[in-house]
């Protein structure tokens, strides 16, 4: 018998989970239906309370879902993963499934912008609370906790200027207060970074990125044990943020891909950001896999990748950073991350420009930054299309 376990995370990428019906797909098979038959009203009844295994209703899950569930858990090394229609749902699911009135939250000041909208707006008015540290400073996130802490919510590298936080270091003192810690893994996937191998208790993802890797659908995951997913599972379950099997059908074909394509989006990366760094039109580059990155040594300790995501500060301020966009003709004007083509955005006018211009400059959001998301196409042509943009 395989040993699953034991297996590499790119075969587990390709195998995990696969799915056969009586007709022996080699492929996984996709399974577009709301609910399932039952054989007698018997069956109906053991299965709806639980006392047997087997499909309901496509809220719940669905074989496709579920194929999807196994191979992620299979490749983040975890017990357990439920998909999500999107990364939003699944950090919604997480925080209904696990926090109650009261609760608190020690969170990364550097999060994806609808992530603190959702902590401070939503889950504020249900009266949990937030406090931000910087996600490089660990001391600050002992200092912040209270006796009402319950969560540690970080990214690594964050967006847009790729710090690196050190989640052992961060998981420990989550542990050392009875909190969880729980990491979103969007920016590395699976295939370059395993944070609950590292101490972390929870993963989450939002799929749409580099899991699908090719700008096609919505999707998200939570992954842990099975104790601590069970009542996130539970809320999915009831409120209906589901995945749906189309979408679980590409995001399985994602995953297959995920090892290779992150490979080369991080070796393209990183010619991108040596190159950029070489140039007199740039006053800074962030990128984990550059030695003038702060976290370098942790980044190589931490990921077995840079990631496909580069940014950097332009000599010239917002002028010159809305002029190289504007200048760009390869690459694509869109803020989406993840994708086979490559992106270019202004973060201080899209992403952040709901900030207040003080809230920006405490984030280190500068009018000059520039975040290019790298996609697939070859690194010469990226390169020539810079070129003639500064
Ligand atoms: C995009 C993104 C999300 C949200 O994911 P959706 O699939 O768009 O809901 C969450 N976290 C990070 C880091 C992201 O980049």
């Amino acid at each position: 018998m395989l040993d699953f376990e034991n297996l590499h995370p790119d075969t587990l990428a390709v195998r995990a989970g696969t799915l056969r019906t009586e007709f022996g797909e080699h492929s996984d098979a996709m399974h577009l239906t709301s609910s399932f038959v039952v054989g007698s009203a018997e069956e109906a009844s053991l299965k709806f309370t639980g006392q047997m295994p087997g499909y309901i209703y496509s809220r719940f899950t669905n074989p496709t879902v579920s194929a999807f569930e196994q191979r992620l858990a299979a490749m983040e090394g975890a017990e357990r993963c439920v998909a999500t229609a999107s990364g939003m749902s699944a950090i919604l699911s997480l925080c209904m499934g696990l926090l109650k009135a009261g609760d608190h939250i020690v969170s990364s000041n550097s999060l994806f912008g609808a992530t603190i909208q959702l902590f401070n707006a939503y889950l504020g008015k249900f009266g949990v609370t937030v406090t931000y540290v910087s996600p490089t400073d660990v001391d600050a996130w002992a200092q912040a906790v209270t006796p009402a802490t319950k969560l540690f919510f970080l990214e690594t590298p964050s967006n847009p200027l790729t710090e690196v936080a050190d989640v052992a270091a961060i998981a420990a003192v989550a542990h050392s207060h009875n909190a969880l810690l729980v990491v979103d893994n969007c920016f590395c996937s699976p295939a370059l970074q395993q944070p609950l191998k590292l101490g972390a208790d929870i993963v989450v993802h939002s799929a749409t990125k580099y899991i699908d890797g090719q700008g096609r659908v919505l999707g998200g995951a939570v992954v842990g044990s099975h104790a601590v997913l069970e009542p996130i599972y539970l809320f999915l379950r009831t409120a209906g943020p589901t995945l749906s099997p189309f979408n679980a059908w590409v995001l399985l074909k994602g995953l297959e891909t995920l090892g290779i394509r992150m490979k080369a989006h991080c070796e393209k990366a990183m010619e991108l950001a040596t190159w950029l760094e070489a140039q007199p039109q740039v006053a800074k580059v962030y990128y984990p896999g550059l030695k003038s990155h702060p976290q370098y040594d942790l980044a190589q300790r931490q990921q077995s990748g840079g990631g496909g995501v580069v940014s950097f500060d332009l000599v010239g301020g917002k002028a010159a950073a809305w002029a190289l966009i504007d200048k760009v003709e390869l690459m694509s004007r869109t803020a989406n991350l993840g994708d086979t083509r490559t992106t270019i955005t202004h973060p201080a006018t899209t992403s952040h420009g709901r900030l207040t211009p003080e809230a920006r400059a405490a984030a280190g959001i500068g009018d000059g930054l520039v975040r290019i998301s790298v996609g697939l196409e070859h690194v010469g042509d990226l390169i020539a299309d810079l070129q003639q943009g500064l």
